[in-house]
Order: C-alpha cells, then structure tokens, then sequence
C-alpha cells in the first residue's frame, strides 16, 4: 500500500464532520500524523479513537475558526504537540438556511459568511504563513457546487463558496513563489445521512419553482440532474483530496475540482 504522506503533519478542520473524518482517515493510513480540528471536544474524541488503528499521532483541537485569535492558539498547539503542518485540509463548514434571496434571514447570512469564507480565510493564513517560513505545504480548501454554479435558496452558502474558489485562486498566485499549492474540492450531491436529508427537506419547505414540495420528489428531481444518476459516497471524497494534497498533483494548484457525477 503506498504511504504518501510517511512523517507528515496534516490538519483537518471540521475534522469531526463526514468529509472531514473521511480525509483524516485516509491521511492517516497513508501515514500522515493528525490534528483534528473541530467545534465539540466529545465528537472530536470519538473522530480520534476510530483513527488509532492507523499507528501515527492523533491530537485534537477545539477550535472556532471564525476567532482568528483562537485559529492560532490551535496551529501553535498542533505544532508543539505534533510538528510542522506539511498538509491543511480547510474543510470547517455549515450549510445555513434556505430561502429566496428577498427573504433570506439576515443574521443567517453573517454567519454562514463568518464560518464558510471567513473562517477558511483564518485557518488559511494562520497555517500558510508558517508555511512560507519553511517553503513548503499543500493546502486543499472545501469549496462546494454551490461555489461554481449558483443553487437556488442557498445565498449565504453559495456566496460563501464562490468566495472559497477565489480565495483558493488569489491564494494560489500568492503562495506560488513560496512553493506552497492551494487547490480546493467541489462536492455536490453526498448521500444518504443526514446532510442529503437536510437539504432535501429544507429545499422543499421553501415552495419554489425549483423543486418539489415533498422531500422524496425533491430527492428523485435532484438525482435526475445528476449525469451520473446517483449520489456521491463521502468515501468517494478522500482520494481526490489525497491527490491534491500529495506530490501526485505537484504541477497542479489554483484548481477547485468538482466532485459532482458529471
Ligand atoms: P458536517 O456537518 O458533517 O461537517 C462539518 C464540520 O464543521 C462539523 O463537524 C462542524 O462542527 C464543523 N464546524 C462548523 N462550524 C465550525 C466552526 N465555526 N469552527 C470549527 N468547526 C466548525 O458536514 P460535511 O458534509 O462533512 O461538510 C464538510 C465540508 O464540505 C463543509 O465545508 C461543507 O460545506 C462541504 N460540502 C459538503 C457537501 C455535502 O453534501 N456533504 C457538499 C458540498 C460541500
């Protein structure tokens, strides 16, 4: 089995979420010490021990990313207690509300801005300018469809993600002289549990034209635009995310790459 990241020091936030358990699992196998990062100290312990099969370390950290202060104790405690982050998985995220843009709650919007774009700016910065000081690292930001295509009823979260694919462009151009890469990931539709349920259910409450008013027909309406015609697994996310972050992807950066079914 290959071992890519042998040595390697890797954080993860939103680390005790789906996708972002899912990529410290693979990092770990593939040899990669981790820090989890995440809101819940509990979800968190839970995330730790499933890894410890792996054989590397594994620290947790309680963090908000949307307290750039608190961003930096965590990367300065990830680093006395592990090393050096060679690898960032910027994953922390939080999918807000749904409803037409005229009547989108208005404190919703801040703070899905606060967590999904402002947030990845905090953990961006606070762990790349360590990594100028050493020239190296690889970065691979959560971004989402919703950051290439605009969905309908999702204002905040599609603002926020298009905002991700820009900072992964701008922060590509800055970190290049630096030898560091910044790429990002686009999932779209992920399923079954409980994130497909949410947006399928939350989708169908808002009665617009887009979709269906019961959720099982929004689901079946929502698969049908897929080309693919199925959800993605979250098992379907690490091995794209291991490629960006590995050597394997070394002449790539700047990219945001769909995970999509076509
Ligand atoms: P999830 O809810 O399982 O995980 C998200 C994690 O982020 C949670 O553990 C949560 O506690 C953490 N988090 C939220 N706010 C935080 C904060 N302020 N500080 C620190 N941690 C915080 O969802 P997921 O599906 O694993 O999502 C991971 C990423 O993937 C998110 O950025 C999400 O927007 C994105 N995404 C998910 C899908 C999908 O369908 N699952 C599709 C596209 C993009």
């Amino acid at each position: 089995e290959k071992k890519r990241f042998a040595g390697k020091t890797a954080l993860v936030t939103g680390a005790a979420g789906n996708i972002g358990l899912a990529v410290a699992r693979r990092l770990a196998k593939e040899g990669s010490h981790v820090v989890l990062l995440d809101l819940d100290q509990g979800k968190l312990d839970t995330a730790a021990t499933s890894l410890a099969e792996h054989g590397v370390k594994v620290k947790t950290v309680v963090c908000d990313v949307t307290n750039y202060t608190s961003v930096e104790e965590a990367i300065d405690y990830a680093e006395k207690t592990v090393g050096p982050i060679d690898l960032l998985f910027n994953n922390a995220g939080y999918q807000g509300a749904f409803a037409p843009i005229h009547e989108y709650p208005v404190e919703d919007f801040q703070r899905v801005v606060d967590i999904d774009l402002v947030g990845a700016f905090h953990v961006l910065r606070a762990v790349s300018r360590r990594m100028v000081a050493r020239r190296s690292g690889s970065i691979v930001n959560t971004a989402s469809m919703a950051g290439l295509q605009g969905p309908p009823n999702m204002g905040a979260y599609g603002s926020s993600k298009f905002g991700v694919v820009g900072l992964t462009q701008v922060a590509s151009k800055d970190l290049a002289p630096h030898n560091i890469r910044v790429n990002g990931i686009a999932p779209a539709l992920m399923g079954p549990g409980f994130m497909w349920d949410r947006q399928t259910e939350l989708q169908a409450a808002t009665n617009t034209q887009y979709f269906s008013t019961d959720p099982e027909t929004v689901k079946k309406e929502m698969v049908a635009g897929v080309p693919m015609r199925r959800l993605g697994d979250i098992e379907e996310i690490p091995g794209t995310v291991a490629f960006l972050l590995s050597e394997d992807s070394s002449y790539i950066t700047g990219v945001t790459l769909p995970i999509s079914g076509g």
